[in-house]
């Protein structure tokens, strides 16, 4: 293809993620990519590079699987659409295999088309649900600082993240209040062990339903492993205490699977890692490895239950949710995860990847916390390391490192501070080496330049 063109072209119309267009028009700029196949991509002058996003974190089983698009395919030529208010063979098929292999008694599914849709219908579930069961004054929704829900005009107001500035966005959705994130590394509930932040977190939680009155509040929405922050693995007693606290107080407990699901950390649901059931659970993502747009919001039997029976009808529609060739995506995509044992590599990949990283360490003074579960990691990056500051923004710290992992290959979505990393599932040790011995490479020079 004629890249310059295509390059123009997306200058001039595209209005592309989180990007400065002016910034863009640099030589190269914007990347165009053209073809995938495992961990690795190829831009449109031939050249070769391991995603260490896996899109956004989202290509769970490694890009160019062809079964996938094989089984998009039959079903599109066979029966390409057809609305929710039936259904196909494909969405019946995924909608009982989400079923089995979710935990307990969730097993009730509302596809829709994104993370944010799922999130968007769970807050409505949960709303509803007390409405229906005659708790009327339960509309509010406890999330977390340092979380993210998506982008979507309600869903946008859980999230706080960087990555969120919601001042354009005024007045804010009602009803939701800020928890603090269990962030052992940056802890702002105190606690001088992971374990007591853990514990601390939880109970400002329980803090916040008893000062706001349980009657009032509806869900306690929160990620397993939150993102924004860099790969947030809450210490142990965090999930089980939030399950009790919920339990407590009448209120349902959403679990935004959405980056979790799939594989991502090592097991197929993050709440595996502490046997914990929410009440509604989010996916997107991996559930079709973003070859298509699908999501759900799957729902508890005990929950979903209130909404049989003409009066109580949830009454909520997407055009293009359950979409049947999405759906076939997903179904193949699924086996795939299962077949090539997707979930267990992601477990020993990822320790092997947590280790090399943390070797980083020993000779990066700028590291300064390595974290994360399964293939889900986050380096956060400190000026110093006593005090945990981060850097300047004149210097332009992730501008710098991003140019030299370009130029080792990598493409990575560099978060601030916080190297986030989430490749496909399919990821072996031995590309994991190429990223350490890439991102080594890019630290040392960044120090050199810095005088470290
Ligand atoms: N929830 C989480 C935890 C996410 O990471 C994301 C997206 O990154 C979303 C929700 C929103 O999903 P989508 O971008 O598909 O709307």
């Amino acid at each position: 293809p004629d890249s310059e063109a295509l390059r123009r072209a997306s200058l001039r119309y595209l209005w592309m993620h989180n990007r400065d267009w002016t910034q863009m028009a640099e030589e190269g700029e914007p990347q165009i990519i053209e073809s995938g196949h495992g961990v690795r991509v190829t831009d449109s002058e031939g050249k070769s590079w391991i995603d260490v996003n896996g899109g956004y974190n989202s290509v769970n089983a490694g890009y160019g699987r062809t079964e996938i698009g094989e089984a998009a395919y039959e079903q599109m030529v066979n029966l390409h659409y057809f609305p929710q208010g039936t259904t196909t063979v494909p969405m019946a098929k995924l909608a009982a295999k989400l079923a089995e292999i979710t935990p307990g008694t969730l097993s009730r599914v509302f596809p829709v088309s994104g993370g944010s849709e799922a999130n968007e219908t769970a807050l409505k579930i949960a709303r509803a649900y007390h409405k229906r069961i005659g708790e009327p004054g339960r509309y509010k929704v406890i999330s977390r600082v340092g979380s993210y829900h998506g982008m979507t005009a309600g869903v946008l107001w859980l999230g706080g993240s960087p990555y969120q500035p919601r001042h354009d966005y005024e007045p804010i959705y009602p009803g939701i209040v800020h928890a603090p994130q269990p962030n052992a590394y940056r802890s702002t509930c105190g606690g001088e062990t992971p374990s007591e932040c853990a514990v601390k977190c939880a109970e400002a939680i329980e803090r916040l339903i008893e000062f706001h009155g349980p009657q009032t509040v509806a869900a306690v929405i929160a990620e397993p492993v939150a993102i924004p922050q860099g790969a947030v693995v809450p210490s142990d007693e965090y999930w089980p205490m939030l399950r009790q606290i919920c339990d407590k107080y009448g209120v349902l407990l959403i679990a935004d699977e959405v980056i979790c699901g799939f594989g991502r950390t090592g097991k197929m649901f993050a709440l595996e890692h502490w046997d914990v059931v929410p009440d509604i659970m989010t996916v997107a993502k991996g559930v079709v490895s973003s070859y298509l747009p699908m999501a759900a919001a799957i729902v508890k039997e005990e929950v979903a239950d209130v909404f049989a029976g003409e009066r109580n009808i949830l009454r909520h529609v997407f055009t293009a949710a359950g979409h049947p060739v999405a759906a076939a995506a997903s179904l193949k995509n699924i086996e795939i995860i299962e077949n090539e044992d997707l979930v267990e590599n992601s477990a020993q990949v990822g320790a092997y990847f947590k280790e090399q990283l943390e070797g980083l360490a020993i000779d990066h003074p700028l590291v300064g916390d390595v974290r994360g579960i399964g293939l889900l990691l986050a380096v956060e990056l400190v000026s110093d390391r006593d005090t945990k500051a981060g850097f300047a923004a004149d210097a332009r710290v992730p501008e710098r490192l991003n140019d030299k992992f370009k130029r080792q290959g990598l493409i990575f979505r560099i978060n601030s501070n916080i190297l986030n990393m989430g490749p496909p599932l399919c990821i072996t040790k031995e590309e994991v080496d190429e990223i350490v011995h890439a991102i080594d490479i890019s630290l040392w020079e960044l120090e050199g330049e810095m005088g470290i």
